[in-house]
């Protein structure tokens, strides 16, 4: 398998990418990006590759999430932390309540770039390039932050490097001990106005954990942890820079991130995105909206996993909770009669947001359990696996999505209403979800 230049992805066409006004500022930016060591490896994107297989065989379960769009300013001790700390106490919920392994997956350390669905934001009378990402460009409100800046490619790649390297000493270095996670989970039941709910289940850890405390099982697993990073593969320029030949296998493989997936908006067939993501070695992912039909479905295995690799191919699928008992069984059926090998994700944030009246974009609750619901009760009637859950959320206490234990309300958005993007789910939020999902899996 051989990369595509530049020249060839952007001459199929590629919808939702940069102007860049510069061209020598944009082929130096490249230049200096292909320089740069490999933020992930090879071998690495081969594990997770294994592991999702276990996903698709119906072994392993996965938990994806993070920010809609992460920000250079985010990029510090207390929010990469507090959403590790976040996203690890949720596995240990489900990995207790699914009794098989929870593969982690971080939407963290390069989740730079945006698609919009408009290329410009009008604010009175002036109107001005839309937030595109810090990949992109700047979220203030004027003509020189707003432009197009290939060197912000370069803080991409070096904010990415900082997040996982912290990631990677959190997660190996002892800081990630199951029972501190665990003691996460135990706060939350305490504390939170829907927490007695739970009670049960974290009792039961609590008893699960004591009991291995006595027999004096103390393995390696419980202190450290396999996390990898993800994000979606929007900007060809950096990508593709990133795409590098692997001295082992001799195979491509994108080393911006463990995992890559294609969005919603740029899922052309024949199209750019589906082209490089068609030639790298990584697992990788596609999002499948309400338009998406069978025969796209099985067109994009055949482009993106033609030799049918169970753990190659993830299906994320969002169509919102109103649509999804309705929309979702008959893709699931007729891929899993072509034989075709996926690993079925649902991601229950993006068909859910709509505005409040007081203008903010949000997501209720109760719509995002109810998408994972549908998503559970599809895959239960048709016998294939829910294999997983990729969502927006962080480990602060903000307030985007209303609903929830703590019953936010439209008016109390506009407290600690802190996306760029999308509305995440806050730590509350996140570990009640994580709290239901697992119930889901023990029905
Ligand atoms: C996203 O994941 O932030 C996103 C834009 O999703 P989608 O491509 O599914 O709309
Ligand atoms: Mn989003």
């Amino acid at each position: 398998m051989s990369i595509p230049t530049l020249e060839e992805l952007h001459a199929l066409g590629a919808a939702q990418q940069p102007t860049y006004t510069n061209p020598a500022a944009r082929d130096a930016a490249v230049e200096r990006l292909r320089g740069m060591p490999p933020l992930v490896f090879a071998g690495e994107a081969d594990q997770l590759r294994e592991k999702l297989g276990a996903v698709a065989r119906g072994e392993a379960f996965v938990l994806q999430g993070g920010d809609c769009a992460e920000t250079f300013d985010g990029v510090n001790a207390d929010n990469i932390r507090n959403k590790l700390r976040v996203l690890l106490s949720m596995a240990v919920v489900l990995t207790y309540a699914a009794s098989v392994p929870v593969v982690k997956i971080g939407r963290m350390a390069g989740q730079y770039a945006k698609p919009r669905s408009s290329d410009t934001e009008t604010r009175g009378d002036v109107t001005l390039p839309a937030y595109r990402g810090d990949a992109v460009n700047g979220f203030e409100f004027t003509p020189e932050s707003r432009a197009h800046d290939p060197q912000r490619l370069l803080e991409v790649y070096h904010a990415s490097a900082a997040t996982l390297n912290l990631a990677r000493a959190f997660t190996q270095g002892g800081y990630a001990d199951l029972r501190k996670m665990h003691a996460w989970n135990s706060d939350f039941v305490r504390n939170s106005p829907v927490g007695a709910k739970y009670e049960s289940i974290g009792n039961e850890i609590d008893k699960a954990l004591a009991f291995m405390d006595a027999i004096g099982v103390d393995p390696d697993e419980f202190h450290t942890v396999d996390f990898y990073s993800s994000h979606e593969a929007l900007i060809l320029e950096y990508e593709q820079a990133l795409t590098r030949i692997d001295q082992r296998t001799g195979d491509p493989y994108d080393v911006s991130g463990h995992f890559l997936w294609i969005g919603e908006r740029t899922r052309q067939l024949g199209g750019a995105h589906v082209e490089l993501l068609s030639r790298i070695a990584n697992p990788v992912g596609i999002k499948l909206g309400p338009t998406t039909t069978p025969d796209d479905a099985l067109a994009y295995a055949r482009a993106l996993n033609p030799d049918n690799t169970p753990g190659k191919l993830t299906f994320v699928t969002r169509f919102g909770a109103a649509k999804i008992r309705d929309l979702l069984p008959e893709l699931v059926e007729k891929v899993r009669a072509a034989g075709v090998q996926v690993a079925w994700i649902t991601d229950p944030m993006h068909g859910n947001t709509f505005a409040t009246d007081n203008g903010y974009k949000t997501r209720e609750f109760d719509d995002v359990i109810d998408e994972v619901r549908g998503f559970f009760e599809v895959h239960r009637a048709l016998g294939t696996w829910p294999g997983g859950v990729h969502v927006e959320l962080t480990g602060d206490d903000v307030t985007e999505c209303v609903g929830g234990g703590g019953k936010l309300v439209a008016a109390d958005l506009t407290h600690r209403y802190e996306t760029l993007c999308d509305p995440r789910l806050n730590r509350a939020q996140s570990l009640e979800l994580a709290f239901l999902v697992a119930e889901m899996l023990r029905e």
